[in-house]
């Protein structure tokens, strides 16, 4: 099996494995739990927070396991707002986000909140000088991702998180981090961001793991109530399981993150000189991510390609997974033509992947792309 869906989630890496066994067998206490074996899941719980914020640069105390970054965007952005109220009605974000930061917008606008949802040009960039000028004393909050899940996109947060709090030091900066934690580096003190969310199962750690980074200086509103875990931002007791299965994860990849970026990128460098050859080929995006590459084919559909290469054991995908039953496709938000929409297609690499297996993917893409025209083109 070739796996170039890494976007979607990842599979279990080893090591974190392992961890997983020893938490369900051997330190499978409740946090809470006053004795011996809830005092060592408390600590194994601080143990991710140390490694987590020296990863982003913040402080322990910063740091909230959640779910995974669904659960994330949802409590940084109706969790602030809701407890902000006075804060100002106004939202700027962008139209290539996703959907855990859209719909939530999209729901807000329908209670009376002013939101701005910034165009993306072709190559998926925004106008630093729109943003600038759309910041007022009534913007609350700015919600834009680092990496951009479908084409890797990168977005220039650093120089976004100046523009916002030159304009209002109050404005809070909310950052969907899923593509980009533990891939490239995050300093969130220094890119003034607020409110940063990640993902665990991106990162070969179980589903259902995740959290986030809040400014120790922002008040939240918890979504439910319950018990005084994570400082009641989040109640219910902690999956300790997946925290310590994805900690594990987190310091494998920081401390290789130079070396996996570069190995991954010479992956990516590999395939496009593999496809280059295709002719009437678009590449989706300007300025990416190695570890994402969108592309489309001229007269060739998205998801009959998707299913060719799978006949083949080669698993990519036509979008995001959240979004590949919708027809707001984010790509819309670029202003392609219909066809090229429907004809991307998405891989997305990591470490594990080999350069066999680039090249194997290459020679069967320009296969079924060759195949496959020839129908199209009668
Ligand atoms: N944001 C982005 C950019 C993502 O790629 C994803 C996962 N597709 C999410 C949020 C949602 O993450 P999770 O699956 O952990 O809820």
């Amino acid at each position: 099996m070739i796996y170039f869906d890494n976007a979607a989630t990842t599979k279990t890496s080893p090591e974190s494995l392992k961890k997983i066994i020893y938490m369900s067998t051997v330190n499978f206490g409740n946090p809470s739990s006053l004795h011996k074996l809830g005092i060592n899941s408390e600590k194994e719980i601080l143990n991710c927070k140390t490694t987590i914020s020296n990863i982003i640069n913040c402080e322990e105390k910063e740091i909230y396991f959640t779910s995974g970054a669904t659960e994330s965007n949802n409590i940084g952005i109706q969790g602030f707002l809701n407890k902000n109220k006075h804060n100002g009605k106004h939202i700027i974000t962008t139209k290539a986000e996703h959907p855990s930061v859209l719909e939530n917008y999209i729901k807000l606008e329908s209670l009376g909140y002013n939101v701005d949802f910034l165009p993306v040009n072709e190559k998926g960039h925004i106008n630093l000088n729109e943003l600038e000028s759309k910041i007022n004393e009534e913007t609350a909050l700015v919600s834009i991702m680092q990496v951009n899940n479908e084409t890797g996109v990168y977005m220039p947060i650093e120089e976004i998180g100046k523009t916002i709090k030159n304009k209002n030091k109050n404005t809070i900066f909310h950052v969907d981090g899923v593509q980009s934690f533990c891939k490239i580096p995050v300093n969130v003190k220094k890119y003034n961001i607020d409110i940063f969310t990640f993902s665990g199962h991106k990162i070969f750690s179980p589903k259902g793991t995740g959290g986030m980074y809040i400014n120790k200086n922002i008040n939240i509103q918890p979504l439910f109530l319950g018990g005084e875990q994570m400082n009641k931002i989040r109640c219910g007791t902690e999956n300790i399981i997946g925290i310590s299965a994805m900690e594990v994860n987190c310091k494998l990849l920081y401390e290789k993150m130079e070396e996996n970026y570069n190995y991954v990128k010479s992956l990516k460098d590999l395939f496009l000189k593999e496809v280059s050859s295709i002719e009437n080929s678009y590449i989706n995006g300007d300025n990416t991510s190695p570890y994402i590459l969108n592309m489309s084919f001229e007269n060739v559909k998205g998801e009959v390609l998707l299913h060719a290469l799978e006949e083949k054991n080669i698993f990519v995908s036509t979008g995001s997974a959240c979004s590949s039953k919708n027809k707001k496709a984010m790509l819309n938000s670029y202003g392609y033509t219909k066809d090229r929409i429907s004809g991307a297609i998405r891989f997305s690499f990591s470490i594990y992947n080999t350069k066999e297996e680039i090249l194997e993917t290459g020679k069967t893409l320009k296969e079924s792309i060759f195949f496959l025209r020839k129908f199209t083109k009668r």
